[in-house]
């Protein structure tokens, strides 16, 4: 249920969210802020701060929206957080989230996201992966509304963490946000992170979750992708199996499926995507440092 944007745009003013403390961003709970463009934005919603005012001392969440989607909201040191996913498409400057708190009136807050250059990546893949043959292409056709659906999926339970489990051990990738040439040709950016490992290597659920969805798409190979709650999804591509259904429940480090090379790929290895509100943010934001990928690095 939304209201036509000029509806709301009209009573609208904004203003600059308060930046958060070293020590709230430290927290284990949370992901590591980067306000670009691919990256997470940690919005404090602070009734007072709104334009007009939200009601003091209001104990349900607002509803808070960012370009029309539900954003994650958690309850942090009394006060409510927006966890805000920042889509790669996004224009640097004023960024501005909707708030609502059940009264009639809604109100705003902004943020500003910087610009980040993102790299180039020359690809060489089978021809038939970037000129799509008719049959291809009504495939891929047929494959992104449900696609889309699955990204924009909000459930109301919150996740208990933002924080993940590297999914696969190995070497990180960097080419999230990468500007992707197959075969001289421009394509999207690179909207996850690859990591390569060897077909049949086990993948593990980055977190506590329920199966969202499970299928063999045209790009992404056999997929799974898990929802944490509050819009908060993983996802994982390019497998030679999965092992788990939709709707099943899967805790953290339970095995989902197994690396393959399935989709668009050079290799065996696995595409992991980070979605909030609909946008697919750089992984690395909620994962352990590199070189601390956890269980994985125990002695024997
Ligand atoms: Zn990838």
């Amino acid at each position: 249920m939304s209201l036509p944007v000029s509806a709301w745009l009209g009573a609208l003013t904004c203003c600059l969210a308060g930046t958060l403390t070293a020590a709230q961003s430290d927290s284990p709970l949370l992901p590591q802020e980067e306000r670009v463009p691919g990256g997470i934005a940690l919005v404090s919603i602070d009734g007072a701060a709104l334009q007009p005012p939200v009601r003091a001392g209001a104990s349900a969440a607002p509803r808070v929206t960012f370009e029309g989607q539900r954003v994650l909201v958690l309850r942090r040191e009394g006060k409510w957080l927006a966890v805000v996913g920042i889509p790669l498409s996004q224009a640097p400057g004023h960024a501005l989230l909707r708030v609502d708190d059940g009264s009639a009136a809604a109100s705003a807050i902004g943020f500003e996201v910087s610009d980040k250059q993102y790299t180039v990546q020359r690809l060489t893949v089978p021809p038939r992966q970037v000129n799509l043959s008719a049959r291809d292409l009504a495939r891929y056709h047929r494959e992104q509304p449900r696609l889309h659906q699955d990204y924009g999926t909000f459930s109301e339970n919150m996740p208990d963490t933002l924080r993940l489990l590297q999914p696969v051990p190995g070497i990180r990738s960097d080419s999230y946000g990468s500007r992707r040439v197959f075969n001289n040709e421009a394509r999207n950016p690179h909207s996850g992170m690859d990591i390569p490992a060897p077909v049949g290597t086990p993948v593990q659920a980055a977190a506590d979750g329920r199966v969202l969805d499970t299928g063999n798409f045209f790009f992404n190979g056999n997929t799974v992708i898990l929802d944490h709650g509050g819009g908060f999804l993983t996802m994982y591509c390019h497998l030679s199996a999965t092992g788990v259904k939709a709707g099943e429940h899967v805790r953290a480090g339970q095995t989902i499926g197994r690396v393959g090379a399935t989709g668009r790929v050079t290799g065996p290895h696995l595409h992991f995507g980070v979605a909030l509100n609909g946008a697919f943010v750089d992984p690395a934001l909620l994962l352990p440092p590199p070189g601390d990928s956890g269980p994985h690095d125990g002695p024997g």
